[in-house]
């Protein structure tokens, strides 16, 4: 048994199922990939996984528990958007404190936590700058910092490379992977590119028409002749 169970997750908007049934398992400490063209279903199935959209039918259990009625903001699971929607008022170091200071952490606290979050993500120093001022790959690791700091028990990620260029997005892959293994866990990652989901994952999810279509490890999936 996995931490985080989907038992016959549907979603349907109007006449568009979106998802269609799915039933998954997600493994402590792993890696998964949802894999598939766009259109799929995979961002509303991980929205549904964050709390941020309601299933039409079915469970999402965490640790055993039914947390399908549990609202986003006490799933408390770190999410980064495709755009890292950092906030552009406010610093780095605020960006990644915002959440611990909205839950009622002391300023200093919460400071110190984020200038720690930020040393993982390597931008030390970092703290007191503006967004705006960052590269993509350094406004990814602001947004990774974030989503990090509530020690989720379940970390998502949206298509996490797609505003990065080529180069960038084969670095970050590898140092989110690195980054992931470190900590120990439970990521899920969203992605259409299937050379991305072979890199970083210990598990791919293939989906179709808001369907699984194949689980299982990336050599399961792609064998080589
Ligand atoms: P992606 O394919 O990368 O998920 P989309 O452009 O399909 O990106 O979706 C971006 C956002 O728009 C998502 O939050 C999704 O829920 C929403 N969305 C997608 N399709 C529709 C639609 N037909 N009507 C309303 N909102 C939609
Ligand atoms: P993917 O992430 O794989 O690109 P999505 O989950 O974004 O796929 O979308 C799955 C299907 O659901 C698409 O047909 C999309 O247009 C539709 N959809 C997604 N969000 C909405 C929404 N808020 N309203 C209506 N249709 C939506």
């Amino acid at each position: 048994m996995g931490v985080l169970a989907l038992s016959t997750i549907r979603k349907d908007y109007g006449e568009t199922r979106a998802v269609d049934d799915v039933t998954l398992d997600f493994p402590e400490g792993e890696l998964t990939a949802l894999l598939g063209p766009s259109g799929c279903g995979k961002t509303t199935l991980l929205r549904m996984i964050a709390g941020l959209e309601a299933p039409s039918r079915g469970t999402i259990a965490l640790r055993g528990r039914d947390i399908t009625q549990l609202p986003a903001h006490r799933r408390k699971f770190g999410m980064v958007f495709q755009n890292f929607a950092l906030f552009p008022h406010l610093s780095v170091r605020e960006n990644v404190a915002y959440a611990l200071t909205i839950g009622g952490t002391a300023r200093a606290e919460a400071a110190a936590r984020a200038d720690r979050l930020l040393d993982l993500v390597q931008l030390s120093g970092y703290g007191d700058r503006r967004t705006g001022q960052l590269s993509g790959g350094q406004r990814q690791r602001v947004a990774i910092a974030r989503a990090l700091a509530q020690e989720p028990e379940v970390f998502l990620l949206d298509e996490p490379m797609s505003a990065l260029d080529a180069k960038l997005r084969e670095e970050m892959q590898v140092e989110l992977r690195l980054l992931q293994q470190r900590l120990g866990i439970t990521t899920i990652v969203v992605t259409h590119d299937q050379r991305e989901a072979m890199t970083m994952a210990d598990r791919i999810v293939v989906m179709s028409a808001g369907r699984v279509e194949q689980a299982g490890s990336p050599q399961d999936i792609y064998r080589w002749p």
